[in-house]
């Protein structure tokens, strides 16, 4: 009866109007989404338009710690030797930053969150002081994954995300392209595993509380995201 109440409470909240995003999507969730998926589902790909689509600002918490690692930071120092090895950063750590995060004026309506959570308690703690209204399940075989991520680049201006074969930078863009550290085969099974054994429990985890959405990722990307688009459409009542 208690997670009904909380259910229905939650959806009136998400019917509340929302200022951004095209006119049909007038009527968009208030609360956060959250991106969920192996490493190399596509959630940073996905991202940019999603975030355009409901105007909730991307937050990636590899991202934030990407750029703790480059600017040496204690942050970046604590959490560069996990990433090295494609395990997750300790609880503590990336629910303190998460935490500040929520705080920002930007973040009122709620965040795309992308990469977090990643545990069980990790969501437990964003459940206690964000409502997820969304989760969004980019669901991709592990063969598929170590392709996809052998061959990722990342325009070192933009952020923005290609593939050597899949989706291939444009001329003036392929000279400044990057790798990331661990987009090798090695750390990549590392970070599948990890995916496998903490993160994928949570999937059943969102199911239980009736905000799982699952979408066929391992397709190309502009249908991946038309999918992705549709749910979010649906769930905004904007569809109707
Ligand atoms: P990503 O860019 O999302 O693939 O994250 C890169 C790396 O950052 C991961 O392999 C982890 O070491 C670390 N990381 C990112 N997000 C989290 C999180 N929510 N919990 C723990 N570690 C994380």
């Amino acid at each position: 009866m208690g997670r009904i109440r909380t259910l229905v409470v939650g959806a009136e909240q998400a019917l509340m109007r929302f200022p951004y995003g095209p006119d049909r999507l007038a009527r968009v969730v208030t609360g956060s989404i959250v991106l969920f998926g192996p490493p190399g589902a596509g959630k940073g790909t996905q991202a940019a338009r999603i975030s355009s689509l409901t105007g909730k600002p991307q937050v990636s918490t590899g991202d934030m710690l990407r750029t703790a690692v480059a600017t040496n930071s204690d942050l970046g120092m604590e959490a560069k030797e996990y990433m090295d090895a494609g395990l997750l950063v300790p609880d503590e750590v990336i629910i303190g930053l998460i935490s500040q995060r929520l705080q920002q004026p930007d973040a009122k309506s709620g965040l795309l969150l992308d990469g977090y959570p990643r545990t069980i308690v990790q969501a437990e703690s964003l459940e206690k002081i964000e409502l997820v209204v969304a989760v969004i399940s980019i669901e991709v075989p592990d063969d598929a994954i170590v392709r996809r991520i052998v061959g990722r680049r990342m325009d070192s201006e933009t952020g923005q995300i290609y593939h050597v074969e899949f989706n291939p930078p444009p001329k003036e863009v392929a000279d400044r392209v990057v790798q990331r550290k661990d987009d090798n085969e090695e750390t990549v099974r590392s970070r599948l595993s990890a995916y496998h054994e903490q993160t994928a429990p949570l999937a059943e985890w969102y199911s239980d509380r009736g905000v799982l959405l699952r979408i066929d990722g391992d397709r190309g990307i502009d249908d991946v995201g038309d999918s992705i688009e549709s749910v979010l459409l649906k769930l905004s009542g904007a569809d109707a």
